[in-house]
Formats: C-alpha cells, sequence, structure tokens
C-alpha cells in the first residue's frame, strides 16, 4: 500500500496510490490502488444542489475515499455566502459521520469559517489546503487547531512558521511534479526532502489512516 505523498491534486498521479485525487461525489468511480476525496467544490454550489439530500453519501465510506472535500468558502465564487456556509457545513457534518478529513477550499472568508468551526466542535482534523497566507494567518489557523497544505505558490514565513506535525504538501493544479514541490519545500524550510517527505508521511499516517 502507498502513502500518498501529494494529498491534494485533480489527477490521477504517475504512480498509482501517491496522491489523493479529487473528484465530485457523482464523478466517484475508483480505480485500484488509488486514493480519493469526494466533496462539492464552492465553485460548484447552486441553489438545487443545496436543496438536495442532506445525507452523507455512502460513497464517502468508501475505503479508498480518504477525506471529505474539496469543499470550502470562497468569496469570489458565483454562489451566495449563505448557499455556500450552508452546503460546506452539510459537508462538514459528512466529514463527522464518515469520521474522515475534511479538506478545505478557502478565498477570503476566514470569519464564516471560523464561525461554522465553532458551532460545529469538529473532532475530525480539519486542512486548509492551498495555503498562501502570511505567517500570522498561519498563526491563527494552527490556534484554531488547522492543519494547512502548502503546493506551488505560497509566503515562505508561512511554510518556516509551520509545526512539522501540522504541514502538508499538494500539487493540486501545478503542472510541477510533486517531488519538485518538497525540494523547494525542504529547502525553505532548511532541512533535507528526504526529511520533509518523512515528516509528511507521518502527518498523513496520522490523519488519513486513523484506526
Ligand atoms: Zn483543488
Amino acid at each position: 500500500m502507498n502513502i500518498p505523498k501529494d494529498i491534494h491534486t485533480h489527477r490521477l498521479p504517475s504512480l498509482p496510490g501517491t496522491a489523493i485525487v479529487n473528484v465530485a461525489p457523482d464523478a466517484f468511480s475508483p480505480c485500484k490502488g488509488e486514493w480519493y476525496s469526494i466533496g462539492i467544490h464552492p465553485w460548484h454550489v447552486t441553489p438545487t444542489l443545496a436543496s438536495e439530500g442532506a445525507s452523507c453519501p455512502p460513497s464517502l465510506r468508501h475505503p479508498q475515499v480518504l477525506a471529505v472535500g474539496e469543499a470550502g468558502l470562497d468569496k469570489l465564487a458565483a454562489a451566495p455566502m449563505t448557499l455556500q456556509v450552508e452546503l460546506f457545513r452539510r459537508q462538514a457534518r459528512w466529514a463527522e459521520e464518515a469520521r474522515k478529513p475534511l479538506l478545505i477550499h478557502l478565498v477570503k472568508a476566514t470569519d464564516e469559517l471560523l464561525k461554522v468551526k465553532r458551532e460545529l466542535c469538529p473532532s475530525v482534523p480539519w486542512i486548509i489546503h492551498g495555503f498562501r497566507g502570511k505567517a500570522a494567518l498561519a498563526e491563527e489557523y494552527l490556534r484554531h487547531g488547522f492543519h494547512l497544505s502548502f503546493g506551488e505558490k505560497y509566503q515562505e514565513a508561512a511554510l518556516c512558521t509551520m509545526p512539522a506535525c501540522r504541514l502538508f504538501i499538494e500539487t493540486d493544479e501545478s503542472e510541477i511534479a510533486v517531488r519538485e514541490l518538497y525540494v523547494r519545500a525542504a529547502r525553505v524550510r532548511g532541512i533535507s526532502p528526504e526529511e520533509l517527505e518523512e515528516t509528511v508521511r507521518r502527518n498523513v499516517r496520522t490523519l488519513f489512516f486513523r484506526p
């Protein structure tokens, strides 16, 4: 069994099982040896979707599905924030039911996100993916218990401020190979790529492969 080193992408990895591939609930058709996250992206939120059944899709319990998401809140998305919050809250509940981490897409909606987190007091980890904020914002999220995932673009000071146990690496939409992203991030943190891979591997085991 491969432990994924890329926790968020939209493409199948070149080596099966080395990434968590994000798909929409209706597009889930698992390939052997791959890992997935299933969720509704805030860009795809529509009033019909928000009014549909609130129960947890059975696919979320599939053993190859490691996380719920990406779900999130995005001030630049077309859907009104109230609708986005409704669907995000629903998916956060699914994550609780399925006992799987929640992968979060967040754009300019920190207050709304923290409000939902306070309301729900989730027991599963919440991971903000593609984190590009400043170090001070990273520290705020860390105080609130979030994990953060870094891709191709980020503030180096924010990456440096991360405690090893709260850090992930992802390719998302990037064309750059995940190995190269590890090399770059390791250089920023002043460690070897191997050490960073070992750190993230430990975090992936702890969060996504909980017994
Ligand atoms: Zn994504």
